[in-house]
């Protein structure tokens, strides 16, 4: 019989925090909670914290720290609030921590965490695009270890078991194609929020799910593939599979492919994680294939989803570009959401935010630090930031 296990949950509210608290919430004996994190939902986190007995519940937002504290009274539960309360409750010991906060915010705790030796499971993608160097750097000084919890990375990983990475050939990651996937290309320039923010098979947080209408959520994840597996760009392709089903497979150099296929639901990646290294029955859907009949697959087509190009050039350029894409895409996406630009216009700020920073900040220096990642990362907003005013002006005045 096992001891129980320490684990922490960063964004714990969200999509990925809630399939992770369904998890633990189902064997809550194997489990001591340490921390649950999240920002505005704080009704939600002060009743997970509370029905989990977790030692602290942290919202990122100051102002939010009354309702955590009134929410969580006479539970036992301390509550805190901001950036050095994140920090400090990602260097309490944990075995296991899940990185699930959306954004570059999702960085600093989860290298935290790893600085204190513990597991990391990494549903935060961006941690990898900015700093991915700085974070198996992290994992091999201090004796952690990373696991990929993002659909298509564990799929990889899983495939890669028993392996050798020098026999990979090439990774090709699926792509779902998002809400926009058989729209006429003339209507994307009109395309709302609302309409970008539904997706076809996964049900996940509003920002990825509006990611990946742009695809630049699979731009992310090829710079996360070529940073987490320390694979050349030109050998990582994606395609679109519209039935997203198969979320990765793995080509070796005999000509073999291995496809790691699955229900979309984010607990098996999450369960494989939790469990590593053992497999343990988890409650999703068992594929029946003859009742699919068919998986099909289709080209990234690059002019219908430009994110992809950049995602290219950000992979060959490496250094702190990945920083400088990430913090203007989370920039574009907000505009977007707010709609001071259309749904086209977000690849432009990426783009021109990256030509404009190339000059400025070197785009291939090396990731040192948390602190120059965070420098270019607030570099590139502002420059967004500056280029969404022009661009804002022209969609109004146009
Ligand atoms: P959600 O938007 O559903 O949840 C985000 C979580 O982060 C919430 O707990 C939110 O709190 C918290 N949060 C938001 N902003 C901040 C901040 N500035 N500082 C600290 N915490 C913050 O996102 P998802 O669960 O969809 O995604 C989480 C991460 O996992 C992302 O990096 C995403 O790319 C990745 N991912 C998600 C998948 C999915 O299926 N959802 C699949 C693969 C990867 P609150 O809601 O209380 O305000
Ligand atoms: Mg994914």
């Amino acid at each position: 019989m096992s001891a129980t296990r320490r684990v922490s949950i960063f964004g714990a509210t969200g999509s990925i925090g809630q399939n992770t608290i369904d998890l633990i919430r189902r064997d809550p004996h194997a489990y001591e909670v340490v921390a649950l994190t999240g920002g505005r939902n704080v009704g939600r986190l002060a009743a997970d914290a509370a029905e989990l007995g977790a030692e602290i519940a942290v919202t990122c937002h100051d102002e939010e720290l009354p309702a955590l504290r009134a929410a969580l009274a006479g539970s036992g539960v301390e509550a805190a609030s901001g950036d050095a309360a994140m920090i400090e409750a990602a260097s309490r010991p944990a075995d296991w921590v899940m990185s699930a906060i959306v954004g570059a915010a999702g960085l600093a705790p989860g290298l935290k965490a790893l600085e204190t030796g513990a597991t990391l499971a990494l549903a935060n993608k961006e941690s990898m695009v900015c700093a991915g160097p700085l974070m198996l750097a992290a994992a091999k000084r201090h004796g952690g270890t990373i696991l990929p919890v993002d659909s298509e990375h564990s799929a990889v990983f899983q495939a890669l078991l028993g392996e050798d990475i020098s026999a990979v050939e090439r990774v090709i990651i699926t792509a779902s194609g998002g809400a926009f996937r058989d729209w006429p290309l003339e209507k994307l320039a009109t395309a709302t929020p609302e309409e970008a923010a539904t997706h076809p098979n996964w049900d996940m947080g509003q920002r990825i799910t509006i990611d990946s209408a742009s695809m630049f959520n699979k731009a992310l994840e090829l710079i996360e593939t070529k940073e987490f597996f320390r694979i050349a760009p030109d050998r990582i392709e994606t395609v679109v599979h519209p039935e997203s089903l198969i979320h990765a497979l793995v080509g070796f150099t005999d000509g073999a492919l291995m496809a790691h296929v699955g229900p979309p639901d984010m607990r098996h990646a999450i369960g494989f994680a939790l469990h590593h290294p053992h497999r343990k029955p988890l409650p999703v859907q068992r594929l029946d294939l003859a009742a699919i009949g068919q998986l099909t697959f289709r080209p990234a087509d690059e002019t219908r989803w430009p994110a992809l190009r950049l995602a290219r050039e950000v992979m060959v350029a490496g250094g702190l570009s990945g920083a400088i894409f990430n913090a203007a895409k989370e920039r574009a996406l907000d505009a977007f959401i707010a709609r001071r630009i259309g749904f086209l216009q977000m690849t432009d700020v990426v783009a021109e935010t990256l030509d404009r920073l190339s000059a400025e900040v070197g785009l291939n220096d090396a990731v040192i630090d948390l602190d120059t990642v965070m420098q270019a990362d607030h570099l590139a907003r502002k420059a967004a930031d500056e280029i969404i005013g022009h661009q804002g002006a022209d969609l109004w005045t146009s």
